[in-house]
């Protein structure tokens, strides 16, 4: 590896995560961090769909490469377009709380949204976006290789599972996501328990459910 890559490579975001991340005792391949900043190069390039002309970053996903857990959310907004990662705001501190409720660390998940830049005024997604964007977020699941898939949102879930159906009922059954043959639990936004407190028994009671799907294949 010359120093001039090694050089580029310290100034993209998404390296300094993967030193950050949690690596298990064998240390990473190097060819695979090179797909990784390869991908990251790739959606800082973007220009599949019309959110390339608006936005001021890419947010391309954060955490654990290793992680058991994919959190699957619909799109950054202000505040993830500046800090450059998913869910940092009053949702991020949030989606950690749900987490931690069950044990599980911020750090030791990996999280990506549909779309990896934020739409005007944070409206929602155009079922064209997130069909541009989706040959990233399955080649981040592709390679994370997660056990579980949890969608928080409506959003999120209604397009990794392409139907309209409320996520009221979408939450109360066990889905495939087909395109990456791996189970997914769709539970509600985080933003949503920061308005509707009594929902957390729910989000809680899904935690449950992907944690066991989780366990089932150790
Ligand atoms: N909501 C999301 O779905 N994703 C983010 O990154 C932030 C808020």
């Amino acid at each position: 590896m010359g120093v001039q890559t090694w050089k580029s490579r310290r100034n993209l975001p998404f390296a300094h995560q993967i030193e950050r991340a949690c690596i298990p005792e064998t240390k990473m391949l190097e060819e695979s961090v090179d797909d990784w900043v390869l991908l990251q190069e790739q959606v800082s390039q973007c220009t599949a769909c019309e959110l390339h002309q608006t936005r001021s970053n890419t947010i391309f996903g954060t955490g654990n490469l290793y992680a058991d857990w994919m959190i699957v959310g619909d799109a950054p907004n202000e505040e993830e377009e500046l800090a450059g990662e998913p869910f940092v705001g009053a949702s991020g501190h949030m989606l950690n709380q749900m987490l931690l409720a069950i044990g599980v660390t911020r750090e030791q998940v990996f999280i990506v949204n549909v779309l990896k830049c934020r739409p005007p005024n944070d409206r929602d997604p155009k079922r064209e976006e997130v069909a541009s964007c989706e040959i990233f977020l399955l080649q981040q699941i592709n390679k994370v290789k997660p056990k579980v898939i949890l969608a928080v949102g409506r959003i999120a879930a209604q397009n990794l599972l392409g139907t309209k159906e409320t996520i009221g009922h979408l939450r109360e059954i066990e889905h495939q996501f087909e395109k990456a043959n791996l189970p997914l639990v769709a539970t509600f936004h985080p933003a949503y328990l920061l308005k509707s407190p009594l929902g957390k028994s729910k989000v809680w009671a899904d935690l449950v459910r992907a944690k066991k799907i989780i366990d089932k294949q150790s």
